[in-house]
């Protein structure tokens, strides 16, 4: 018998493939994510294409953490992208964990936490279907998520050296506008900065990787994984996430 679904993938699919069928961009399947509950197409979206500058937007690696998804959705619809899209290729990946988003699971329908294997040899299906896009190094990534524990937004930042490192201060100094920052000291166990943690553990240093440290381990100038706090309402957490968003693209020098 099929579980019971908490959100409806195919809303997904439906409000973003004829979207883009009449806008300047590319959309298309980049896998299938087979389950007992019916199969997942894995979308991906390419706007500005040839563009220069490279950037990937991720969302949904965690099922249960929906705002991520619905702010690439508004991104899109909203057309929010196209001022940025005049300089950038933006690489959209609106929802890497499908069989997690419908079942409403951090995990996959396997029980997988995604966002720990991207050093598995071989990785999970949807880890593969991610890298399959790093095939030149991005200049900017954005992996959108939420805490159901934060009292605030945070943030990671990962940075290639030499690159200029304020931009995810620049980027919670904006989101504060919507929603509460998390300044603690420490976060999920980690030394933070006024809602940045940025004293990470590099490639090399770590037994598992998230999604960052895979994109950082392919070339990547900068990494940002956005964590909005679950608390909030839906719609507070996805102008969080959009601010972020454009706020990141506005402060990188060009
Ligand atoms: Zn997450």
């Amino acid at each position: 018998m099929p579980t019971a679904r908490i959100n409806d993938y195919s809303i997904v699919l439906r409000r973003l493939r004829p979207l883009l069928s009449s806008h300047p961009g590319r959309v298309g399947d980049i896998g299938t994510v087979a389950t007992n509950n019916g199969s997942y197409p894995v979308l991906k979206i390419v706007l500005g294409e040839g563009n220069p500058r490279k950037a990937l937007i991720t969302a949904g690696i965690h099922g249960d953490e929906p705002a991520g998804v619905e702010a690439v959705c508004a991104f899109v619809e909203r057309k929010l992208y196209a001022d940025i899209a005049r300089a950038w290729e933006l690489t959209l990946l609106p929802c890497v964990n499908p069989s997690g988003y419908e079942l409403g699971t951090r995990e996959n329908h396997e029980k997988l936490d995604l966002n720990r294997h991207f050093k598995s040899e071989p990785p999970p299906l949807e880890v593969g279907i991610v890298q399959s896009v790093f095939q030149s190094p991005f200049d900017l990534t954005l992996d959108l998520h939420e805490d159901v524990d934060s009292p605030g937004f945070y943030l990671y930042q990962k940075f290639e050296p030499g690159q200029e490192t304020a931009l995810g201060f620049k980027v919670v100094e904006r989101v504060r506008e919507t929603m509460p920052i998390n300044s603690n000291s420490e976060i999920e166990g980690m030394p933070a900065e006024g809602g940045v943690i940025h004293r990470l553990s590099g490639p090399g240093e770590m037994e598992w990787w998230p999604m960052a440290l895979y994109a950082l381990s392919k070339g990547a100038k900068r990494c940002l994984t956005l964590e909005t706090a679950a608390r909030f309402p839906l719609a507070t957490r996805v102008e969080a996430h959009l601010t972020a968003v454009r706020t990141a693209f506005q402060n990188i020098a060009v």
